[in-house]
């Protein structure tokens, strides 16, 4: 073996150990959350709108949550604000419009899975990595101003406000606006991807903040939020060893909020 080899293959190794003990903080932490807080979403029958940066977000963040108030038979609608075209590309390289296409296949197939009608799955199709550009917001803001005055959901889940995730992050200050500007009155809920991966050890989160954590036992879809997930087969290469299997457990983790 050549040295070069020998120090890449250390390199290696140190970063399997790396996203190991990355893996074990966050799975410490959300038990730790779960504790903690001792609160226990309850599965209302109120509809929903669930706002995703990007295709994948609402399966991995909400899956569970989507499927218990789907086969409640409560109105369940997803809005995908971004095209998810900045995304790895699996080999071999599809044109962007293909790989666009597919992202959007694939969104639509999840959101089967979970019980969504096709007709309550929109697309916004707004440039992904470029949410929070003024003119991105404007127009995200307004769309989705418009939706929540269409369907009148009592409950809107959007990704963390210290998501850790430019997208995700616009994402919270767009339904936000959003709700403000159509002056409804709804149950706002956050819920984390990239949290807790890319902060693990200091969440940065106040204590009243920390106080709105809630969880929701998913045990009874769990294997369909999985298959929802599995959807999305062009991205599950794409993510970080030990990322995933945070959102494969048994209870999903969100953070209620006053409304804006
Ligand atoms: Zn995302």
């Amino acid at each position: 073996m050549r040295s070069g080899e020998g120090r890449a293959g250390g390199v290696k190794m140190v970063q399997h150990f790396l996203r190991l003990g990355r893996t074990f903080q966050v799975r410490c932490l959300r038990r730790g959350l779960r504790l903690f807080t001792g609160s226990r979403l309850e599965v209302t029958k109120k509809p929903v709108l669930v706002i995703a940066p990007h295709p994948d977000d609402e399966a991995l963040g909400c899956g569970g949550l989507i499927a218990l108030k789907r086969a409640a038979g409560v109105p369940v609608r997803v809005v995908f604000l971004t095209d998810g075209s900045s995304a790895w590309r699996p080999e071999p390289a599809p044109s962007p419009e293909e790989f666009v296409k597919r992202r959007e296949q694939e969104a639509r197939a999840s959101a089967v899975i979970l019980g969504i009608r096709e007709s309550d799955v929109h697309f916004f199709g707004l440039a992904d990595g470029r949410l929070g550009d003024a003119a991105q917001r404007g127009a995200a803001t307004s769309r989705l101003c418009e939706l929540l005055k269409t369907y009148c959901p009592g409950e809107v889940f959007t990704p963390h406000r210290r998501d850790r995730h430019p997208d995700h992050e616009a994402a919270w200050k767009i339904t936000c606006a959003a709700i403000r500007d159509a002056g409804v009155c709804v149950d706002l809920i956050q819920y984390p991807i990239w949290m807790m991966w890319s902060a693990p050890l200091f969440l940065s989160l106040t204590p009243g903040q920390l106080a709105g954590a809630t969880c929701l036992c998913v045990e009874p879809v769990r294997a369909r939020k999985r298959r929802a997930i599995a959807a999305y087969r062009s991205q599950l290469a794409t993510l970080p060893e030990g990322f995933l299997p945070q959102f494969l457990g048994s209870h999903e983790l969100f953070f209620r909020t006053s409304p804006p």
